[in-house]
């Protein structure tokens, strides 16, 4: 190819890796404003941030996550780095908390340790409505007190950041697991009961590695064969069982609804004692929306103390989902209050000269840039979704006024450019 072909050729388009969600406006709006709500009801119960490494040694959610997790024995975009080390992309936050809270000695300090995080995971799953290879959860952690109601302030911080969203078709599914002193127990019941089930090779050897692990298979076939399984719930010891117990009656006066669900087990090994999920009708397959539990082992497994921890993380993907299923909308988040269009390049200096005045008084504003007719100008203004268009020309400039004109009501009127300001100030404060 001669020089000139390659500069005329155009070049090829190129596509994010498969399974990767890319938001822009307006659903980026709609994904920042989700994220805050979330974030909100966590700083409300006095969660504080963490902000943690998009990679992590391999070896932390080898140990953390558990090895007959999907997550690790499949799913994990594991990779050398230059210097041979085998690193990790997150695939989920709890592991790398408790790592860091370990590393930092917060585990030391004031318990317990509440934090919140948000951020991208990455799984390499088979892409689908509701699932992808990389997701945002926003979730918490509170690590270093055994006590049911920091159980219950988990879930219902969860509860709280959906219901701030406008969600309600939710529904809370909630289960105890057990802890060290029942669950070897129920697992050797519940061993031989699969056992004598009739499975295929792969569920069998699912079965021998994690038996809790089949209760949770969709399939119809299996689902049907375990009907008469036995329960945790069943053999809670008296301490879990009070622990559980605690915890409903917890909920019960933060006005959280649940629904008991003695099969719920969730896709990670930590969990012990109590574990919830998040459930909207309205997702088809992937219906879970968050989720998440109680761990006694794993700060200790991590190299920390003995000392439990509970928390929760919620897909943001699936949250906007749920948003779209209910049908929430939030017209016009994101849009600036106030665009300005200028002619000429005197007005426009004038312009610029006022929109930082507006923005350093926090009133949002826009500009219609390029040389654009004021035709065009207030098309794009128009599509802005501004409330109000301030209008600048030579004429308006030589007698020192603008021109507001309300988008609502479409009436307009001059105001001398000193008072520009404190006008818009005085009519958006009155729209609240
Ligand atoms: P987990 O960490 O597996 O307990 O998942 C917690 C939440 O993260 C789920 O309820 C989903 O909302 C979300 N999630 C997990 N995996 C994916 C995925 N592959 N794509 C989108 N969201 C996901």
């Amino acid at each position: 190819m001669t020089e000139t072909g390659a500069q005329t050729k155009k070049a090829q388009k190129l596509q994010a890796p498969k399974g990767v969600p890319d938001y822009l406006p307006p659903d980026s709006v709609r994904f920042v404003a989700t994220k805050r709500a979330l974030v909100e009801a966590a700083e409300l119960a006095g969660y504080q941030p963490a902000e943690l490494p998009v990679f992590e040694d391999t070896a932390l959610y080898v140990r953390g996550v558990g090895e007959s997790t999907d997550i690790v024995g499949k799913e994990m975009y594991t990779f050398p780095d230059q210097g041979g080390r085998s690193l990790t992309l997150r695939p989920e936050w709890t592991a790398g908390v408790v790592r860091a809270v370990v590393e930092h000695g917060l585990d030391r300090g004031q318990l317990p340790v509440k934090l919140w995080y948000a951020g991208p995971c990455f799984r390499y799953e088979r892409p689908q409505s509701g699932r992808y290879r990389q997701f945002q959860q926003m979730g918490v952690e509170a690590i270093g007190v055994d006590d049911p109601a920091l159980d219950a302030e988990v879930v219902a911080v969860a509860d709280e950041g959906l219901r701030r969203l406008g969600l309600g078709g939710y529904r809370l599914e909630i289960n105890s697991l057990g802890d060290e002193t029942c669950r070897p127990e129920y697992r050797e019941r519940l061993l031989s009961f699969l056992r004598g089930l009739d499975l295929d090779e792969a569920t069998r050897q699912r079965a021998e590695r994690n038996p809790l692990r089949v209760l949770d298979d969709k399939r119809p076939e299996v689902k049907a064969q375990l009907v008469g399984a036995p329960l945790l719930v069943d053999c809670l010891s008296d301490s879990a069982k009070e622990h559980f117990e605690t915890v409903l009656a917890h909920l019960r006066g933060l006005g959280v609804e649940y629904t008991l669900s003695p099969k719920l087990v969730r896709g990670l090994d930590y969990y012990t004692k109590t574990t919830f999920e998040f459930v909207h009708p309205g997702l088809g397959a992937q219906s879970a929306i968050g989720g998440g539990g109680h761990y006694d082992g794993l700060v200790a497994d991590l190299g920390g103390q003995q000392l439990p921890g509970v928390g929760f993380s919620i897909g943001l993907e699936r949250t906007m989902l749920a948003l779209a299923a209910e049908d929430i909308k939030d017209d016009g988040a994101g849009a600036v209050p106030v665009f300005g269009v200028a002619l000429g390049s005197a007005a426009k200096e004038r312009m610029t000269r006022l929109a930082g005045e507006l923005r350093k008084a926090d009133i949002g504003v826009d500009l219609a840039y390029g040389d654009r007719a004021m035709k065009a100008a207030m098309r794009a203004a128009d599509r802005s979704g501004a409330r109000f268009v301030l209008i600048l020309g030579e004429t308006e400039l030589a007698s020192e006024h603008a021109q507001l004109k309300d988008m609502r009501s479409g009436e307009q009127s001059a105001v001398p450019l000193p008072d520009v300001v404190a006008e818009l100030a005085r009519r958006i404060a009155a729209e609240h």
